[in-house]
């Protein structure tokens, strides 16, 4: 009975009397002596918000499962968004993703049983990897994350344990087991662990095929305890069981001197055929073209760890052309980013022809790829973007003197070669 002492009619929550702090009480249309206080109300609204709130949140980190599942062309047409160039890369992974996801939605019974397909992408660092697996994830809206293979070791040894890139998984997903089970994880630089030389018994190799052996257990797809904060594992830590028979796996490397091997299999299988190409064209022959799966064995990645990544797929170098369109053409383009900035501020920014032409020819000179265009726009918009918001100024236009004059200011020169 919500009544005090004194008879005074009190909320059946709270205990608190009418009136205070403003608050007034509703009785129970069943039972009037039943009250609940307004401020009771408000709170139960509150919390009832936040509940609905996490539900619509699972719901949207579902994996689209049958019809909704994008077609490999509605993929790529998503990722020619964002992505330019590398074509082949696109339509490997377009397919994969597709037949992941609807490997995910087929019946559990099924006699037929479509394997895993686990991606591996080769190309030079910043063409465009990682930002192929990111905008992958993009439009699937699952749990997404990046690992660097770099930082995981052997367990028992200084460094991560390889279950730690599904701690980072399940905290993509917040802590949702069932929505990190299906959901991508990108290792960057899964070259960097390959085996360091023939005889591993010369020295333990911690670093290289003891982690390629962790791994492997990730790729084929088995519960796998996590540590929930990532790190080492810990005895006394409450491990959650994960699943990984469903989650997508994208490698990426570099490979650096991949080519020499691609190469000297052309060589060796059809006589005279690279050497053909190569007398003609010497500089221009893209070999990682024609990667293929005993080309990442002899460059130090155990043949286990090579059959669970069964697609394998190259990157090409961005030429001149290529460079000039990621400075303006993708959705995010580096322009575009800039333009919007100065737009809040009022001012119409516009980058002349020949700005954008020197901005490409110091990223090719300096020999730092896509990733060194970020660098080059933002060293010579740092003036304006200190001083326009002060100024009355409504269109601001970067020609290629401007641009010169800021980078020559900046020093960028002696920058830039100390990086390489
Ligand atoms: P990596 O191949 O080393 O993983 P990233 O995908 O991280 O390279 O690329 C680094 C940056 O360079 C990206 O954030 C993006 O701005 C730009 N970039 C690289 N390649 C492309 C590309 N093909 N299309 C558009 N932008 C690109």
């Amino acid at each position: 009975m919500a009544k005090k002492a004194n008879n005074e009619p009190t909320c059946s929550f709270c205990g608190r009397p009418a009136g205070m702090g403003g608050a007034f009480l509703i009785p129970s249309p069943f039972d009037p002596s039943t009250m609940i206080c307004s401020e009771c109300v408000e709170q139960v609204h509150e919390i009832i918000a936040e509940q609905e709130k996490l539900k619509a949140d699972k719901n949207k980190k579902k994996v689209p499962v049958g019809t909704s599942i994008p077609k490999p062309k509605e993929i790529q047409e998503f990722l020619d968004q964002y992505v330019i160039g590398q074509d082949s890369a696109k339509k490997y992974l377009s397919v994969a993703v597709y037949n992941h996801y609807k490997r995910l939605s087929q019946p559990t019974d099924d006699e037929v049983d479509i394997e895993k397909s686990n991606i591996i992408l080769v190309g030079p660092t910043g063409t465009g990897k990682t930002l192929l697996a990111k905008t992958i994830a993009r439009l699937l809206d699952v749990p997404f994350t990046i690992v660097d293979a770099t930082v995981l070791t052997q367990a028992g040894y200084v460094g991560e344990d390889i279950e730690s890139l599904l701690t980072r998984l399940l905290q993509a997903a917040d802590y949702d087991v069932e929505a990190a089970e299906r959901g991508i994880v990108f290792i960057d630089e899964i070259d960097k662990i390959a085996r360091k030389g023939d005889n591993p018994s010369i020295t333990r190799d911690v670093s290289g095929e003891g982690v390629q052996q962790g791994l492997l257990k990730l790729l084929e797809g088995s519960v796998v305890n996590v540590p929930p904060q990532g790190g080492r594992k810990h005895p006394e830590a409450k491990m959650i069981p994960v699943d990984t028979k469903n989650i997508l796996f994208i490698c990426g490397g570099a490979f650096d001197g991949i080519d020499r091997k691609i190469a000297q299999r052309l060589n060796s299988n059809v006589v005279g055929f690279s050497n053909e190409i190569a007398r003609k064209n010497k500089d221009k022959v893209n070999f990682l073209k024609h990667v293929a799966p005993q080309d990442l064995k002899s460059f130090g990645l155990i043949p286990e760890i090579i059959g669970r990544l069964p697609i394998l797929t190259s990157l090409e170098p961005l030429d001149r052309d290529a460079l000039r369109n990621v400075l303006t053409e993708p959705k995010n383009a580096i322009i575009r980013q800039y333009k919007k900035l100065f737009k809040m501020d009022g001012v119409e920014l516009e980058f002349t022809d020949d700005a954008l032409d020197l901005i490409v020819d110091k990223a090719i000179e300096y020999k730092l790829g896509a990733r060194g265009l970020r660098s080059i726009v933002e060293t010579i918009m740092i003036d304006p973007m200190f001083e326009l918001p002060s100024k009355k100024t409504k269109k601001f236009v970067v020609d290629a003197k401007f641009a010169l004059d800021k980078l020559i200011e900046a020093n960028f020169e002696t920058t830039a070669a100390a990086q390489q």
